[in-house]
């Protein structure tokens, strides 16, 4: 949708700022009430989504130009929306959907961050979001036993996602997930280098023709290749595929399920059996494309109405998503089905998780900034007393790894199937 349809929530914002907190009753303790990097880290209203509705209704209405200070409004933001969650659970308004429409705008001006500009043009030319060659896209999968989709079928297709087919030093995971699935005797097969992005990070940046046009070759060679499930580890692939190739009206005919919906599927089928002892504490970090962002999407057409000259109401009455509808549970089943593992909890959880900061392309365009918003996490996490923060997102690991790199943390970080491989014997 564009700018102009979101007019209407803009010129509603009440300023109340609840979108800048988890709301009151969840509250557990001052430090971790806020919810929005963004604002914690900047101080200032225009950075809080209720400072981005005024600023794209201003722009909308020609009050104000474009300037740096608005590109690093718009830009210094993870789109995690942790915001929409907290708006719409007291005011229905969706800050997160005029933000998209905002970016698009944005890139529609001309109005780009360079260090995006950069991410775009390698996967314009390569098919991927780190400037990698799209020829050494299946060096990730060199040495193992698994179908390759382009040459023979399989039941399930796994797709690594960018991030887990070229940051070598996370290889462990997709290597991990393909062990795994083999060791319950799961047909499963890959595309190598014949893979692609699924398109969802340059939608956040406001390059929405390049989801499209990912969606339709993405749906074509799984088509083609005959499979009926794919599987990710990728978070951000997850929600792309789910949620977001539904809301531009190219839904998968075909299942899409997390690694951690499949795992969890496994062990209760009976098919993989976590039976070693790992004793360990830790604490599960929700990644934002696998939670709150990976709620279905409900698709909606009808009319607003003013009722008594005041009040708005949809007809027919519009759901909202309220973000309690993520993959949540999964990933907490696996870890209290392993032996010796012990889940404690941060303050923080489900659809008001705190951001890792890797979102939004922030994570090439301010790594400072990612790197605070990762280290806020580090230390609730901390603060648990968990040897380990688990997460099911290799975009938010390597976020939280090079924070640990940077300041020293104490805290390990590890993704669930690193601790699933340690129970299998
Ligand atoms: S975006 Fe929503 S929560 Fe934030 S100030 Fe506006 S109405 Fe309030
Ligand atoms: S998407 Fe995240 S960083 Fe951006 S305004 Fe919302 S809560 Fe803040």
């Amino acid at each position: 949708m564009s700018l102009e349809e979101y007019e209407r929530d803009m010129t509603r914002c009440s300023r109340c700022s609840y979108c800048k907190f988890v709301p009151h009753v969840k509250w557990k303790n001052w430090d971790t009430a806020a919810v929005c990097p963004s604002i914690s880290r900047y101080h200032f209203h225009s950075w809080a989504a209720g400072g981005k509705m005024i600023t794209g209704l201003a722009l909308l209405r020609g009050r104000i130009d474009y300037s740096d200070t608005l590109l690093d409004i718009v830009y210094q933001c993870c789109m995690d929306g942790a915001c929409d969650v907290s708006c719409k659970n007291q005011r229905d308004l969706e800050p997160l959907e005029m933000m998209l429409a905002l970016r698009a705008k944005l890139v529609e001006d001309g109005q780009l961050h360079p260090a995006h500009m950069v991410a775009i043009d390698g996967l314009k030319k390569e098919d991927n979001m780190l400037q990698q060659k799209k020829s050494d896209r299946g060096r990730w999968a060199e040495g193992l036993d698994v179908k390759d989709l382009t040459k023979e079928k399989a039941d399930v297709l796994y797709h690594a996602g960018c991030r887990l087919s070229f940051d070598e030093e996370l290889w462990d995971i997709s290597r991990g997930a393909i062990a795994v699935m083999k060791k319950a005797g799961v047909d499963v097969g890959i595309m190598g280098k014949d893979e692609v992005c699924c398109g969802g990070r340059a939608y956040e940046m406001g390059y929405q023709g390049e989801l499209t046009k990912y969606a339709e070759h993405n749906l074509d060679v799984w088509k083609n290749a005959g499979v009926k499930t794919v599987v990710t580890s990728c978070a951000e692939g997850y929600q792309a595929f789910k949620v977001l190739y539904d809301k531009i009206g190219k839904k998968p005919p075909v299942k899409i399920l997390h690694i951690t919906e499949f795992i969890e599927q496994l062990i209760e089928e009976g098919t993989l059996k976590l039976e070693n002892e790992v004793p360990m504490t830790v604490t599960y970090h929700d990644p934002c494309h696998l939670g709150r962002l990976a709620e279905p999407w409900i698709h909606w057409e009808g009319v607003e109405k003013k009722v008594m000259g005041q009040m708005i109401v949809h007809d027919p009455p519009k759901t909202y998503r309220r973000g309690a509808n993520g993959v949540y549970d999964a990933p907490r089943n696996i870890l209290q089905s392993i032996p010796g593992v012990k889940l404690v909890e941060m303050d923080r959880i489900r659809e008001y998780a705190w951001c890792c900061g890797a979102g939004g392309g922030v994570i090439d365009a301010y790594p400072d900034f990612a790197q605070w918003t990762a280290n806020e996490r580090l230390k609730e996490a901390e603060g648990t007393g968990a040897e380990a923060i688990v997460s099911a997102c290799s975009w938010c690991e390597r976020n939280f790894l090079d924070t640990v790199k940077e300041n020293g943390n104490s805290i390990q970080v590890l993704d669930i199937i690193q601790l699933v491989q340690k129970a299998l014997v």
